[in-house]
């Protein structure tokens, strides 16, 4: 499973909405999902933010309408030993082989377009400007979305120029050398009136994933994707499938078949997987024991195809728990085939961040210490808590379905039974949510906050707060607390539908009174010299987005979604109980301002006890009561006004990356010294190297 980005200090709340980027599923469980799970997840430390040649450095590269553009660092790569930047760099081109897989996967005719538009595009000399620029614009958008479909609606999008401009500029690229990916026996003018529909028709191959076809249309049928070939459900209904996960279905002559993906004369996508083989094979020496025994029963499982080489290294996988450098290479996530069962090919390269997974185990070490302190009732604390750990890590390279649209938690193995048995690995992406936050427009921030005091302590420590917070929500949140004696059964059953929304407040306000606590400090996760202005900056943020949150509603005036119900309980409770808040005005714009810290987290320490007792004693009423008062209700008049003030500041619906460049240096007898990286902030030049065409 894999989570979407979910920054809540611009007012994202975590995932399911609109807002939701990617196709994939998001889900907030508390227990799997770490720092991605339930809301903001940034990063940035206090060294980073003193050090301002990084400040400085481009994050965001470019705007194409709704979408941005921003480059991935992984500092920490520089530092690592040797033997694990060689290690990166085996498994960095282990993920670079397989690029092309996700292409075909996504569309069948993805990688055909793919390459007539980059033959364009590096032989554009006698190309007219207008024409230049939109085939650009547009191959850009198909190279982040890895095909002609819109990843976050699904849907198709075309070329926006004449088909017979395309064709004019076909032929002066044709002219300039380019070389055309023909058919046999077929000319230039064929292959583009072949793929016309497909550059040009948005009701020709409409939708990538067509989970809910609402005209009573076959689900596997009307959906454009390359995972089926004339394969309808009712097919599937009666065939025995025996590679559900690594097979293209195809029915030939009223017949199915599996075309395997594997490595043998007939697997299907061989030739990309000999490759990936070959530099996972390279990198099996420069692994640790437990690594190298994962990687090998990966090289098995693309070898045979067969499922119980796939168990094999997903077991082998979750063994390694503590390896500093790890990969996802694989058919992994099933979100793109509407059954839910073909893998999605991806792959991952990354070391773990070791300061920032420390502060995650420090606060975990520390679990039983805030139990203890818990600003609620003494009968609901716990014995024996522990907290929840995952790994903060820093992606060098991101491909396939993973890139260049990242997701930022990742949780794996998808098998139930390897979980059950075996347990699974949590990772959050902290330089990609890095990334995301340092892209974001100033004047989405600004726009918001009353001051520039405000504006400033955000800009400087709201990421660094928001993630914080989130991995508290996360690791002391929701692992906290007990029930009471006399409730029998799971409180669930008690609260329905208000549980989620209580469930998710609670983990966050247990954040928001602790990141104030002096215990902190004590610890060494924040410095006492900043600690003042880290607690102003997320209890500021929390505020903020009670009003930001609202552009996700655009119709009617209630909060359906559970995480965005919390946000506003919360601030809304504290505004009608406390002075830690005021509603002001300025130039017809609304603003929440958060007035006071210390009554701010009174106030939090006080409604968590209230929320504690209600989840312990399983009280609906009260629930109910809470989140009718407080979370469900809005002024549409105030929303109308933040949809207007948001599409002003220009917020990118989608953020594609740049990854980091890696090259290795080597000596004169050919064994690898160094390993470079570079960030080559400029993603045209990224995708066409990875296409090979510089
Ligand atoms: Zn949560």
């Amino acid at each position: 499973m894999s989570d979407a980005h979910g920054g809540r200090n611009t007012g994202f709340v975590g995932f399911g909405g609109a807002m939701i980027w990617q196709r994939r599923m998001v889900l907030c469980i508390g227990v799997l999902v770490f720092t991605a799970g339930c809301g903001s997840n940034t990063t940035k430390t206090p060294e980073l933010a003193a050090e301002s040649e990084m400040d400085d450095r481009q994050y965001l590269l470019e705007r194409i309408d709704d979408v941005s553009i921003a480059q991935i660092y992984a500092d920490g790569f520089s530092a690592l030993p040797l033997r694990q930047k060689v290690l990166v760099w085996h498994l960095y081109n282990a993920a670079l082989a397989g690029r092309d897989i996700y292409y075909d996967q996504r569309y069948a005719h993805g990688l055909e377009m793919r390459e007539v538009l980059e033959e364009i595009l590096t032989h554009s000399n006698r190309l007219g400007a207008e024409t230049r620029d939109a085939i650009h614009r547009y191959t850009k958008l198909f190279w982040l979305n890895t095909g002609p479909f819109n990843n976050l609606t699904a849907r198709k999008y075309v070329l926006d120029i004449d088909p017979a401009a395309f064709q004019v500029a076909a032929h002066a690229a044709a002219e300039d050398g380019a070389i055309f990916p023909l058919k046999e026996g077929e000319s230039l003018d064929d292959l583009l009136t072949r793929l016309e529909p497909m550059f040009f028709d948005e009701s020709f191959d409409p939708i990538v994933t067509n989970k809910t076809p609402v005209d009573g249309s076959d689900m596997l049928l009307s959906s454009s994707n390359n995972l089926y070939d004339g394969v309808s459900m009712e097919d599937v209904a009666s065939f025995d499938e025996q590679y559900p996960l690594n097979s293209r279905l195809v029915k030939r002559e009223g017949i199915l078949q599996e075309e395997v993906y594997r490595i043998n004369e007939d697997g299907r996508y061989a030739n990309q997987l000999r490759e990936v083989v070959r530099h996972l094979e390279a990198a099996v020496p420069f692994a640790t024991p437990e690594m190298a025994a994962a990687l090998n029963a990966l090289v098995q499982w693309y070898r045979s195809g067969e499922p119980t080489d796939r168990r094999a290294y997903d077991i082998a996988w979750v063994a390694d728990q503590s390896s500093p450098v790890d990969t996802i290479n694989g058919f992994t996530e099933v979100y793109m085939d509407a059954r839910g069962a073909k893998g999605a090919w991806e792959a991952l390269v990354y070391y773990v961040n070791q300061e920032k997974t420390a502060a995650i185990q420090t606060l975990a070490d520390n679990a039983q210490w805030f139990e203890d302190h818990m600003p609620w009732d003494p009968r609901y604390r716990k014995e024996g808590v522990l907290g929840i750990t995952a790994n903060a890590i820093d992606v060098v390279v991101e491909i396939g379905d993973a890139g260049p649209i990242t997701p930022i938690g990742i949780n794996l193995p998808n098998d139930q039974s390897v979980r059950e048995s075996y347990g699974s690995k949590s990772v959050s992406l902290s330089n990609v949510t890095e990334a995301y936050e340092r892209s974001r427009p100033d004047a989405y921030r600004n726009e918001f906050a009353w001051d520039d005091d405000e504006a400033a302590r955000s800009a400087e420590w709201g990421s660094f707060a928001g993630e914080l917070t989130t991995n508290m929500h996360e690791v002391i949140g929701h692992a906290s607390g007990q029930l009471s004696d006399s409730l029998q059964g799971n409180p669930q059953a008690f609260l329905k539908e208000q549980y989620s929304a209580l469930e998710e407040a609670r983990a966050d306000l247990v954040a928001l009174y602790f990141i104030a606590d002096p215990k902190l400090v004590e610890i060494g996760i924040v410095d006492a010299e900043h600690h003042e202005d880290i607690i102003g900056a997320e209890y500021e943020s929390y505020t903020r987005n009670a009003i930001l949150q609202l552009r996700r509603v655009r119709e009617g005036a209630q909060i359906e979604q559970d995480h965005m119900r919390n946000r506003q309980m919360v601030v809304h409770w504290l505004m009608d109980n406390t002075d830690a808040i005021e509603q002001r005005s300025r130039e017809g714009k609304t603003y929440y301002v958060m007035v006071d810290r210390n009554a701010f987290r009174d106030g939090v320490g006080t409604l968590l006890a209230e929320v504690q007792r209600i989840k312990s004693e399983g009280d609906y009423d009260a629930a109910y009561t809470l989140f009718e008062s407080y979370g469900i209700h809005f002024d549409p008049t105030l929303r109308d006004e933040v949809v207007q003030r948001v599409s002003q500041v220009n917020v990118p619906s989608y953020t594609g990356f740049v990854m980091p460049k890696l090259e290795p240096v080597v000596d004169s007898s050919g064994e690898i010294v160094d390993v470079i990286i570079t960030y080559p902030q400029d993603f045209t030049q990224q995708m066409l190297e990875y296409s090979g065409k510089r």
